[in-house]
């Protein structure tokens, strides 16, 4: 029997990871709030568009969603249209979108009481780990439930992972996030400085990346910094919001992230200079323009 899959949101991440699903051999549903994009993915990929979440859901096995924030999220679950009214009995939501601990908890719980599951699962790789199927994908949630999902989730995935129970995995999602942050304003101001210095900011990263101080921001992005390009998918916008989970999240837990703080700020002057959809590697813009 061919096992139904919806997929709500058809975004950056969205359009191509449920186009692998398609290719896993699932039996796919789409359901896009701009109705084009679902229209296109439909002519592009074969599989079928409905006109709501509720409608896309009924009769899935599985259904996931790859949405903006914790509100957005909400309306596909909960909304008038939402798919939790017609999910048909212990399918599985799988929560793609970088959302706050708490919402996965809340979403889980009602969940529950309707005999769903909720696994929250957001994803790191970016848009090439997404038009690849080789995403990172950290999940939170019933290990029955994930022990069912995962090899649906494997269409896209070169890792999943259950951290623990529901909210582990945004929890994870935001570690990553708070680890990315500081190191992309580390290699701005490198760079920045390299050029104040009158080096030859490209040759002196060839040299550096070889050594302690490589990550895979300053392999991926370095070149493209240089070039003053911003279009790679991640949007600043996208990051203030994780930053700001995070930032929420420190408040209840205790953590202490001044970094991670003064980052988001940094991401706040880009947003000021029209950057709010340039990617995250544009705090070097910021830098330049003080001087
Ligand atoms: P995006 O390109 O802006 O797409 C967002 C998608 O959500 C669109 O399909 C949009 O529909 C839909 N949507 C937003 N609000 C909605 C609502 N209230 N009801 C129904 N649909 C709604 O974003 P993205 O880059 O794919 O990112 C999606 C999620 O993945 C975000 O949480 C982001 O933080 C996370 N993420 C992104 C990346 C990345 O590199 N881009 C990497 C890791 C994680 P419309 O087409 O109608 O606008």
């Amino acid at each position: 029997m061919t096992t139904h899959v919806a997929f709500l949101g058809l975004g950056i991440m969205g359009y191509p990871m449920a186009g692998h699903l398609v290719k896993a051999g699932y039996q796919v549903t789409v359901y896009n709030r701009t109705a084009r994009k679902a229209a296109s993915w439909v002519q592009q990929f074969g599989g079928v568009s409905a006109a709501t979440p509720r409608a896309a859901a009924a009769g899935a096995d599985f259904i996931m969603a790859c949405v903006g924030n914790d509100n957005d999220l909400c309306d596909v679950c909960l909304g008038k249209h939402g798919a939790f009214a017609s999910m048909k009995e212990d399918a599985v939501f799988i929560d793609h979108t970088t959302a706050s601990a708490e919402v996965a908890r809340e979403l889980y719980a009602i969940a529950k009481e309707q005999r769903l599951n909720f696994l929250d699962a957001p994803v790191s790789g970016g848009q090439p780990g997404a038009e690849k199927g080789a995403l990172t994908i950290m999940v939170g949630g019933d290990q029955e439930a994930y022990l069912r999902a995962a090899p649906v989730m494997n269409a896209y995935a070169r890792l999943v992972r259950r951290l623990g129970g529901s909210g582990a995995g945004q929890l994870t999602k935001m570690v990553n996030q708070i680890c990315i942050a500081g190191l992309v304003q580390a290699l701005a101001e490198g760079l920045h400085f390299a050029r104040k210095a009158g080096l030859d900011a490209e040759a002196v990263i060839e040299v550096i990346s070889k050594g302690a101080s490589q990550s895979w921001q300053m392999e991926n992005r370095y070149q493209t910094m240089l070039a003053g390009q911003y279009d790679h998918g991640f949007a600043v916008d996208w990051m203030r919001k994780d930053l700001g989970i995070c930032i929420d999240e420190a408040r209840r837990n205790g953590a202490s992230l001044p970094v991670t703080a003064l980052v988001d700020q940094f991401y706040s002057d880009v947003q000021t200079l029209g950057g709010s959809r340039w990617d995250t590697s544009s705090l070097l813009v910021r830098l330049e323009r003080e001087g």
